[in-house]
C-alpha cells in the first residue's frame, strides 16, 4: 500500500506520516528533507541558492539516508528548501529516488507537496493535510521552542504565509491537493485526533 500525504508547512503531515508508517509497518520518506539537504549542501559549498546547476548536482549527490536532521530541521532551512524547490532541474533530479522509494515491495508512506500529484499518482491513499496559517505558526513556534531555538511568532507566521505562496505559486509541481485526495483539516484536532481521522481515511480507501 502506498500512502501519499501532502500539505503545507507545519500542517502536521510529517507527524501523521510517521504515525501511519509505524502503524502499518511501512517505510516512511519525508521528502522535504531532500529539498532541505539540497539547500544545505549549497550553503555548505558557498553557492547561491538560485544556482540551478549546482543545486541539481547537489540533489543528484544526495543519499536518502544519513540526513543530519538537527541541521536540516531549522527554520532557515525550510525557507532555503522552498527556494531550491522552485527550480525544475532540482525537482527532476529528485523524482527518481522518490518514485523508487514509493515502489518498494510492501509499499511506503511519503509526505511532501507533490506526492499524490507527481511522485505517486497511483497511490492507494492520498491525504491532503491542512490547518490554518495561525495554527501552523503556533505549532512551528512550539517545535522551535522545544529545540531551543529563538521563537518570534509574528516572524514565523510571516514565514508560513510566504512559504505557502511560494509552494503553491511555483510553475512546476506546485502544492496542490490531488483531485482524488481526502482533505484533512487538523486546525481543531490534537495529534491523537488527527491520527484517528487519518487512519479512518486509510481504512475507507482500502475497502473494496
Ligand atoms: O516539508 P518541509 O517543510 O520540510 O519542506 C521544505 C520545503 O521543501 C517546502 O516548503 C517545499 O518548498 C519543498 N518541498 C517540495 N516538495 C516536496 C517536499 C518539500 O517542494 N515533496
Amino acid at each position: 500500500m502506498i500512502i501519499a500525504i501532502d500539505g503545507p508547512a507545519a500542517s502536521g503531515k510529517g507527524t501523521l506520516a510517521r504515525r501511519l508508517a509505524a502503524h502499518f509497518g511501512l517505510p516512511h520518506l519525508d521528502t522535504g528533507l531532500l529539498y532541505r539537504a539540497t539547500a544545505l549542501a549549497l550553503i555548505d559549498a558557498g553557492r547561491r541558492l538560485d544556482d540551478e546547476a549546482a543545486a541539481e548536482a547537489a540533489a543528484r549527490g544526495l543519499a536518502l539516508t544519513d540526513f543530519d536532521e538537527s541541521r536540516l530541521r531549522g527554520r532557515e532551512m525550510g525557507e532555503a528548501a522552498s527556494l531550491v524547490a522552485v527550480m525544475p532541474r532540482v525537482r527532476a533530479a529528485l523524482v527518481e529516488a522518490q518514485r523508487a522509494f514509493a515502489a518498494r515491495p510492501d509499499g511506503a508512506v511519503l509526505d511532501g507537496r507533490d506526492i499524490g500529484t507527481v511522485i505517486a499518482p497511483q497511490a492507494d491513499v492520498k491525504i491532503f493535510v491542512t490547518a490554518s496559517p495561525e495554527t501552523r505558526a503556533q505549532r512551528r513556534a512550539l517545535e522551535l521552542a522545544r529545540r531551543g531555538e529563538p521563537v518570534d511568532y509574528a516572524a514565523i507566521l510571516d514565514d508560513v504565509r510566504k512559504r505557502d505562496a511560494r509552494d503553491a505559486g511555483r510553475a512546476v509541481a506546485p502544492l496542490l491537493a490531488a483531485a482524488d485526495a481526502a482533505t484533512l483539516d487538523t486546525s481543531a484536532l490534537d495529534i491523537e485526533g488527527a491520527f484517528a481521522a487519518a487512519l479512518a481515511i486509510v481504512e475507507r480507501a482500502r475497502k473494496p
